[in-house]
């Protein structure tokens, strides 16, 4: 999970590392009591931020300086609602404006390629870590045994060649970013840019999170969740345990095990180029039990996507064999009729493995509207491609 940068600032000063102070607005009055706030307690600046998952915010317009507390009102009334990269602003963070000397660039990530940490650490800062030229840039391999001490924060800045005046407040910052990289298990933790004040303090200006979601357990990093950005769909999904992520295409997609739903898209993709470019609408596995109940909550979401005009069924019997399997389609027909949801679009159902005849006979005997049966998978993707296009 990325966090905003608010986010990752209020979990750098949990941490003592130094940032400006902020507050967030949904709205441009709330911008301009919180920078009339700033300005009451002796900025002479505020910054207004827009709040996106994205980087370049500089560059699109994003964040932007205000003199005065109606000025910020104006310039957060331009961006919230603002396009970014396709994210809509929803929120901004509004701060003290920092009197900026140098920006500097920082961050830990891990290098799977090489199967360690890395920091990366450079006097040129504030562009995308892209532009610098290799040359200008340190990156030190971190080793997760011995980690990060002040001593190797201080290497890491040197080795950046930050100024002379910026290595103690760096190194320090450095230090305690390890800690936040380290005890919140995240994959990045960037600094972009680092900067030296007018006055000679050393802050975190901007900042990048992203947490390893598979530590999640062991976290408490619910709270960053943001449930805004969450597409409906998804989240009635998750509320009933489905591995449902939703994409744009026209043809449902529900299989038994991922391996199996992943390669159904590739071949519904690589089909519905024949269609006029129909395309998966979903990735949704509904798992090894795939019973009459989890059918019809799988047959259920998928179909309260409107842009959905087939649905593809594609399973492998396994342990739990193709009957069951049919049985668990007749059912949640009978599931879903009853709920008021009945199915109203062409299934395609491919059944194939451990007993398979039997699977589409109980099928073929319960007639069920709009079902058709199609013996192999790349068939069944044609024909649901086929169906999508032509409704
Ligand atoms: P990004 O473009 O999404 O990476 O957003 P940043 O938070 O990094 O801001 C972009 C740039 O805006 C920074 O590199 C700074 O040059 C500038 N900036 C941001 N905050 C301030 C501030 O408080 N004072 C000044 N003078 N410039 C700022
Ligand atoms: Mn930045």
């Amino acid at each position: 999970m990325d966090l905003f940068e608010h986010q990752a600032k209020e979990l750098f000063a949990e941490y003592g590392v130094p940032v400006p102070t902020g507050k967030v607005a949904h709205t441009p009055q709330e911008a301009r009591a919180i920078a009339a706030e700033l300005f009451a307690a002796g900025s002479s600046k505020v910054v207004v931020k827009a709040q996106v998952k994205t980087g370049g915010r500089g560059k699109a317009g994003g964040v932007k300086l205000a003199d005065s507390a109606d000025e910020a009102e104006t310039l957060a009334g331009q961006i919230l609602g603002m396009d970014i990269k396709g994210h809509t602003v929803h929120k901004v963070l509004v701060e003290e404006g920092s009197a900026i000397a140098q920006e500097f660039y920082f961050s830990f990530l891990l290098d799977r390629a090489n199967r360690t940490f890395l920091s990366i650490c450079s006097v040129e800062g504030g562009m995308e870590i892209e532009e610098v030229p290799h040359d200008r840039l340190a990156m030190v391999p971190i080793s997760p045994l011995e980690g990060v001490d002040r001593a190797k924060a201080r290497q890491i800045a040197e080795q950046g060649r930050l100024p002379q005046e910026a290595l103690d407040g760096a190194s320090e910052i450095i230090e305690r970013l390890w800690a936040v990289f380290t005890d919140e298990d995240a994959t990045l933790v960037e600094v972009n840019p680092m900067i030296l004040t007018a006055d000679g303090d050393v802050k975190a200006l901007d900042g990048k999170v992203t947490l390893d979601d598979n530590a999640a357990f062991r976290q408490d990093h619910e709270k960053f969740a943001d449930k805004t950005a969450d597409d409906p769909l998804e989240a009635a999904a998750k509320a009933k345990d489905l591995n449902y992520v939703k994409l744009d295409g026209s043809v449902g997609i529900i299989g038994n095990g991922a391996g199996l739903v992943m390669s159904t898209l590739d071949v519904v993709a690589y089909a519905g180029e024949q269609f006029g470019g129909q395309k998966p609408a979903n990735f949704l596995d509904i798992g090894g039990g795939a019973s009459a109940e989890v059918m019809a909550n799988g047959l259920e979401i998928v179909l309260s996507d409107r842009d959905v005009k087939s649905v593809f069924v594609n399973v492998f019997g396994g342990i739990t064999a193709c009957d069951a399997v049919a049985n668990g389609i007749v059912s949640a027909y009978k599931l879903l009729a009853e709920r008021g949801e009945a199915v109203d679009r062409p299934l395609v159902v491919r059944l194939d493995g451990n007993n398979a005849d039997l699977g589409r006979k109980i099928l073929s005997d319960a007639g069920l509207d709009g079902v058709q049966q199609v013996d192999t998978m790349d068939d069944a993707a044609r024909r649901a491609a086929e169906l999508a296009a032509g409704a």
